[in-house]
């Protein structure tokens, strides 16, 4: 998996990815991550990247010439590269899409900086626009590490336990399980019986349910598109019974 990544400030990406499961994978040439100083693709004395906007306003704009002098001259040696930028006007990032993501095995990521990007980027050298979020963030680099970092997880051999992607919340459309670990019992409060009792189908009885559980609580409009068995079903009249929240 390659990720050409277009920004002209690359030093943000120098210590996400010096340490743990990003640079073990970088380590053992699971990904590859190059990333390109949008600076070195202008023509200019000034290598100028930005420029007032047509019509005035406020702040800056990104030129056009040396995003898609870069995007250009990827596709050219490798015309397989998708192109995405960074946007938060973009398709919206999820667990859905970054599967989707990791199908694909080149990537280029364009981060934006000011007010945005020349529109003509756009019309010319984007193919896919994600948004990491109804927010706006200064620039486009944390979103690229957004998704290099969420895509990755779905490389084979990436997390070394390949249960785990599957098991995280929003994985099969609910929300994780609570977690535990040693010491038994901290502060009083003790690890639930069920998860020390060797007993392996009333464990996963007990994931299931506290998973349902947890989605309900706390996004329940998750569960209109997860898919859900008769007992799951069985199991979610009870809870809205117990809170009070029974339909008709
Ligand atoms: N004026 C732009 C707008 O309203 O769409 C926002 C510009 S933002 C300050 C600068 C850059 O940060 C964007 O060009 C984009 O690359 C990046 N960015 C900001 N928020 C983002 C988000 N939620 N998802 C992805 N990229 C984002």
């Amino acid at each position: 998996m390659i990720f050409d990544v277009l920004t002209i400030f690359p030093g943000i990406f120098t210590s996400p990815l010096a340490e743990s499961l990003l640079k073990r994978a970088l380590d053992k040439g699971l990904i590859q991550i190059r990333v390109k100083n949008l600076r070195d693709f202008t023509q200019d004395k000034h290598r100028m990247t930005d420029d007032y906007p047509y019509g005035g306003g406020a702040g800056m704009v990104m030129k056009p010439e040396p995003i898609i002098r870069a995007v250009q001259e990827i596709k050219t040696k490798e015309p397989e590269a998708q192109s995405v930028l960074l946007t938060p006007q973009g398709e919206r990032l999820d667990q859905k899409l970054a599967r989707e993501m990791s199908g694909h095995k080149h990537w280029i990521l364009i981060c934006g900086r000011y007010e945005g990007l020349d529109e003509r980027v756009r019309m010319t050298a984007v193919d896919r626009e994600f948004s990491i979020g109804d927010y706006i963030l200064t620039g486009g680099e944390i979103p690229a590490l957004v998704v290099i970092d969420v895509v990755s997880r779905h490389i084979p051999g990436f997390l070394g336990c390949e249960q785990s992607v599957e098991e995280d919340s929003f994985s099969h459309g609910l929300l994780e399980y609570p977690q535990y670990t040693r010491p038994q019992v901290y502060r009083g409060m003790a690890v639930p019986e069920v998860l020390i009792s060797g007993h392996h189908a009333q464990i996963e009885l007990w994931r299931r349910r506290e998973s349902l559980r947890r989605t309900f609580r706390r996004r329940p409009d998750l569960l209109e598109l997860a898919s859900l068995s008769e007992e799951d079903q069985a199991f979610l009249r009870e809870l809205k019974t117990q809170e009070g929240m029974v339909d008709g």
